[in-house]
């Protein structure tokens, strides 16, 4: 039996804290701290369970350090913005606690994600006898243990990866964004990247697409997007020659972020307006629907999946690996839509089983590294089950 401090208060947070809350004989005692206390407490009312809340600012690190010795946490399950992840690894270190995390640090002045600066955390928390688990949501999270599944369990040998995201939801708005409106939108906006034959190439933005028929929810235009699991996963799947990443997108959704790129609004610097300074995109994140707020009414399946080929005794092997997710059926649960529910279920998971000693080990690991096995069999236990093809 153990404590977890869940550090951020979102649509994600809310997943991780119910699912953690629902799970006492894991989780003894929870504590969830974020920047705003309000929206701690509304979802501690969720969970039924006398769980402790905080007001921290993960910025400080300091402030994170004094959070953990007053609580003593096994794990430190940061659903917070990318941008604090550093902070919060820098406290986990300080106080020799384990740290999970569901996306990789970013610096907030520049659209620029990857694994440079966590990876250089390595020996500092292997010499500390620290575990800090990289990346645990869906994708990147279950993408890359599906990839794990598939080596361990189907493969001599990998030769290509597909992962394929698509959200066939409707939440009924003009625009908005599932997750973090300031974090995805620099994501999508980003020139696309992926990895073939020993070298990553580059594409101008959502340049390249193709329509694929997902299962369950059938033909969608998917986009080649750089995403941060196929940094991670280029040097841990030994002998890949490709690897890419593809999202779906509606027209209506491709044409307002097309306007808003066009006017600046997505522009991540300062601009001088009526005597203050102010960062165009997280102005728009004001305007723009909370992501948690779409949960309501939030209609359609999310697909994401793995889809692989490679050899098997000596033999060519085509395999995909998927989830689909219900929005309606996350909101009956736990009231949030499938983005946050396939985020949280997985960090939880991931959670799960470093404080049962399922994943253990000193220094930081992206979950690729980790035995997919306990994490595959506790995956449709806590709500996400998946479905494999092999060919
Ligand atoms: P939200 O914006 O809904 O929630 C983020 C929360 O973090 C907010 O409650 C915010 O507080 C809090 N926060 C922000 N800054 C600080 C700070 N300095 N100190 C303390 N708390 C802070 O985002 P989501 O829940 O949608 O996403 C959470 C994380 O999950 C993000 O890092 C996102 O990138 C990641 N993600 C990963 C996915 C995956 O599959 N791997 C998919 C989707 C998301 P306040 O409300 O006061 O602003």
């Amino acid at each position: 039996m153990s404590k977890a401090l869940i550090i951020g208060a979102g649509g994600v947070g809310s997943v991780v804290t119910q699912k953690c809350a629902s799970a006492p004989e894991a989780f003894a005692e929870i504590m969830l701290a974020s920047r705003t206390l309000d929206k701690c407490e509304k979802i501690k009312a969720l969970t039924g369970r006398p769980i402790r809340t905080a007001r921290v600012d993960a910025d400080r690190s300091a402030e994170v350090v004094a959070l953990i010795r007053d609580f003593a946490p096994d794990v430190v399950i940061n659903v917070a913005l990318p941008y604090q992840d550093l902070a919060i690894m820098d406290a986990c270190l300080e106080t020799g606690v384990d740290y999970l995390d569901t996306a990789n640090y970013e610096p907030p002045d520049e659209a620029k994600f990857c694994y440079k600066w966590q990876w250089d955390y390595h020996e500092r928390f292997r010499k500390r006898g620290v575990m800090a688990v990289l990346g645990c949501g869906f994708d990147p999270g279950v993408t890359n243990i599906f990839c794990a599944h598939a080596l361990k369990h189907h493969f001599d040998a990998i030769r290509t990866i597909d992962i394929r995201d698509c959200n066939a939801g409707d939440h009924g708005r003009a625009f908005a964004t599932n997750f973090n409106p300031e974090i995805n939108i620099r994501e999508i906006t980003q020139r696309g990247k992926y990895w073939e034959r020993g070298r990553w190439r580059e594409t101008d933005p959502l340049a390249v697409h193709e329509t694929f028929d997902f299962p369950e929810v059938g033909p969608k235009e998917a986009y080649l997007l750089y995403h941060e699991e196929l940094e991670s996963l280029v040097k841990h799947i030994p002998g890949l020659e490709r690897i890419r990443f593809w999202m779906t997108f509606g027209q209506q959704y491709l044409t307002h972020l097309r306007v808003l790129e066009n006017v600046g609004m997505t522009r991540i610097d300062p601009v001088r307006f009526e005597g203050h300074d102010i960062v165009p995109i997280k102005f728009l994140k004001a305007l723009l629907p909370d992501p948690a707020s779409l949960a309501a009414g939030y209609k359609g399946k999310t697909c994401i999946g793995c889809w692989i080929e490679g050899v098997k005794d000596g033999r060519p092997r085509a395999y995909s690996v998927y989830n689909v997710c219900d929005h309606a059926a996350c909101y009956r649960e736990v009231g949030a839509q499938a983005i946050s529910y396939t985020t949280g279920v997985p960090a939880m998971i991931g959670a799960l089983l470093m404080v049962t000693g399922a994943w253990r080990g000193a220094g930081v690991f992206n979950v690729e590294q980790l035995d997919p096995d306990p994490f595959m069999e506790k995956l449709p236990v806590y709500g996400l089950p998946w479905r494999e093809r092999v060919s």
